[in-house]
């Protein structure tokens, strides 16, 4: 009975040992550590977490977190919605009448974007969007932690042409299209006369 009395009192103090030591550990602060360094991952005293969102955990800077597209220079190819593996970015194109421009590095811009949305909550984070970019304007931030409060926010748009400049393009490339029929049907009739 002694040593069954002696036994509990180990066992009650070892356990009590323990909470003291981890309520002792609790005043001290996690460190937030560079993603460089080598014990990025290793154990550390204090408190189970950093003091999430007033300290962040840094990120490598190859992560894959949120895309963004600079829209300026896309030159509405559709590759990086064609690789997609979830279909997730959706794209709609007009063809120019004209060369539109230039991107920044130098690709000549013919199509505009009436329509450029990425899903963000049907995408896999594969990177493939990025990697077949021929401009490379389609690129992952270090932006995680974007929270929204309806599923729908996640769908980000980045097209910035209204709904009447599209319609205006659509309308421009519609008349280029009858006058060169025309044109054309013209010239054929001048050759029959001519023969
Ligand atoms: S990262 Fe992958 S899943 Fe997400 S949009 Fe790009 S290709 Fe699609
Ligand atoms: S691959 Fe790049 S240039 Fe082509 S549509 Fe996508 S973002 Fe634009």
């Amino acid at each position: 009975m002694i040593k069954e009395a002696f036994n509990g009192l180990r066992t009650a103090w070892k356990g009590l040992a323990l909470t003291l030591k981890h309520f002792g550990a609790a005043s001290e602060s996690k460190k937030v550590k560079g993603i460089n360094e080598a014990n990025y991952f290793g154990q550390q005293a204090g408190i189970a977490t950093v003091q999430y969102p007033h300290q962040k955990l840094p990120v490598p800077e190859v992560g894959r977190y949120q895309l963004d597209v600079v829209i300026d220079d896309c030159i509405v190819c559709d590759l990086c919605a064609k690789i997609c593996p979830v279909d997730c970015i959706d794209i709609e194109s007009i063809k120019a009448t004209d060369v539109i421009g230039k991107t920044s590095d130098g690709s000549v811009k013919r199509l505009y974007a009436p329509k450029f949305d990425i899903d963000m909550a049907k995408c896999m984070y594969c990177g493939l969007c990025t990697t077949v970019c021929p401009t490379e304007c389609i690129i992952m931030t270090a932006e995680y932690d974007k929270s929204v409060t309806h599923i729908s926010d996640l769908n980000y748009k980045f097209a910035s042409m209204t709904d009447a400049e599209a319609a205006q393009k659509r309308l421009e490339l519609e008349q280029q299209l009858a006058e060169r029929q025309a044109a054309k049907a013209a010239a054929l009739k001048k050759m029959e006369e001519d023969k």
